[in-house]
């Protein structure tokens, strides 16, 4: 868990030593790269924004809005008190960590209105403040917690670093729960923000840091779109468009397998479409942990395939053996839920395990050195599959 967290985090984190060790160079450029530099935000903001809209991903939309209203109010000085700081300073991180949180949906849909009421609200909270400069507002916003040595490496007030830290641990809290790439970008933003919020006037360190928050977030869709395109939404398993890949690169003596459910129709008209699915995400988990350096695919419905490169069929039978007895051993806990029928009366329908079992087709390239058509070995490998079908299911063949 904690290396997934970590290589999820990897490329935001180098963006930001990078900009970080770009920030300390930029004090002593010249001023014509400085000038370049400021137009920067911009131009990625349009990229990332276009992108985002393109592929439908409204958080990286919110992020990068987010970033340029803060980039606008600190690059024209529009906080004049510590009142109009203190409010920007606390509303950003909260509203980074609602954009992270809200369920992707499209911009213009009526589901997004939640959002789009919450940046009123905080809008029109903000201005009220500024006129009407309620005392409570500063009060809180501005109060010493603790004693004010503790804090005095930054003028940010202590109810904007108390803030900042909650949205740290809930953000560092969701990536336990369920870890996203969003998340590894939200909390790097986090970074970015407190970073030119504590940096205040600085122009330079605002376009490197603010752009530099842009890259993760134009990392974050181009790393969406690959997943879009390469893996399967069902099962989170490579799809056939990786499985075409591998087919190009892989030469010499290689393995394949196709895996195929048994009698999957009559379970799915048994337990329902729903079951099936789970059971089908259920196989890919085991899939994933095929030993023996397999790789596997989902090759379309409830057939799935895997590749073992430098192994052949001998090789590779004890890996698929021990795949196809952990399947056929795992009970499969279904019908759990409650159904209501007509009259509106819960009709508790009974737990039952059953059993699910793949057959499994075997075959390989054969030779080291002719270079033959792995769409051919997978052909030979589906052939095989009838056979284990045929053989009476549950096994495999080759
Ligand atoms: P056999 O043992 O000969 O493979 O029998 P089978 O019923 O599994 O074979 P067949 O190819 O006739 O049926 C495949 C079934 O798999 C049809 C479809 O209902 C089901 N299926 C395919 N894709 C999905 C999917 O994504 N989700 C669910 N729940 N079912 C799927
Ligand atoms: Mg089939
Ligand atoms: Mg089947």
């Amino acid at each position: 868990m904690i290396i997934q967290t970590l290589k999820s985090l990897s490329p935001v984190l180098g963006i930001l030593f990078l900009s970080v060790y770009g920030y300390q160079q930029n004090l002593e450029s010249p001023i014509s790269i400085v000038n370049t530099l400021s137009y920067l935000p911009a131009i990625l903001a349009l990229l990332v924004a276009s992108l985002s809209l393109h592929f439908n991903r409204s958080a990286i939309f919110f992020f990068t809005l987010l970033l340029m209203v803060v980039n606008l109010f600190l690059n024209f000085n529009w906080l004049p008190t510590k009142l109009h700081y203190g409010l920007l300073s606390f509303f950003s991180p909260l509203l980074l960590l609602c954009f992270t949180i809200t369920p992707e949906r499209s911009l213009l849909s009526f589901r997004s209105t939640p959002i789009y009421l919450l940046i009123l609200f905080i809008t029109v909270f903000s201005i009220w403040s500024v006129y009407e400069k309620p005392d409570w507002v500063s009060l809180y916003l501005l109060k010493d917690w603790l004693p004010s040595r503790y804090f005095d490496w930054t003028h940010l007030s202590q109810t904007v670093i108390f803030n900042a830290v909650f949205v740290l641990f809930s953000l560092l809290l969701i990536n336990l729960i369920k870890p996203s790439p969003f998340i590894a970008v939200s909390l790097g933003i986090l970074a970015v923000l407190l970073i030119v919020l504590h940096l205040k006037n600085d122009a330079y360190g605002l376009n490197i840091f603010i752009s530099a928050a842009l890259l993760m977030c134009l990392y974050a869709v181009v790393q969406e779109s690959w997943r879009m395109a390469y893996l399967d939404e069902l099962t989170d398993l490579p799809g056939r468009r990786a499985l075409r890949e591998k087919f190009q690169s892989i030469s010499g003596l290689y393995t394949v397998a196709m895996l195929d459910v048994d009698h999957f129709k009559k379970f799915n008209d048994t337990y329902g479409h729903d079951t099936g699915d789970a059971v089908l995400r259920i196989i890919a988990i085991k899939m994933k942990k095929v030993s023996g350096g397999g790789f596997p695919y989902r090759y379309g419905g409830e057939e799935f395939t895997v590749v073992f490169p430098g192994k052949s069929v001998k090789d590779s039978e004890i890996h698929l053996e021990i795949l196809r007895k952990t399947i056929a051993d795992m009970p499969f806990v279904v019908n759990r839920q409650d159904r209501r029928n007509k009259s509106n009366k819960v009709k508790r329908k009974k737990e039952k395990i059953v059993q699910v079992t793949v057959s499994i087709g075997v075959a390989d390239s054969k030779s080291k050195k002719v270079k033959v058509d792995a769409w051919d070995i997978m052909k030979q490998a589906d052939t095989a599959l009838y056979k284990a079908k045929k053989n009476g299911r549950n096994q495999l063949a080759s």
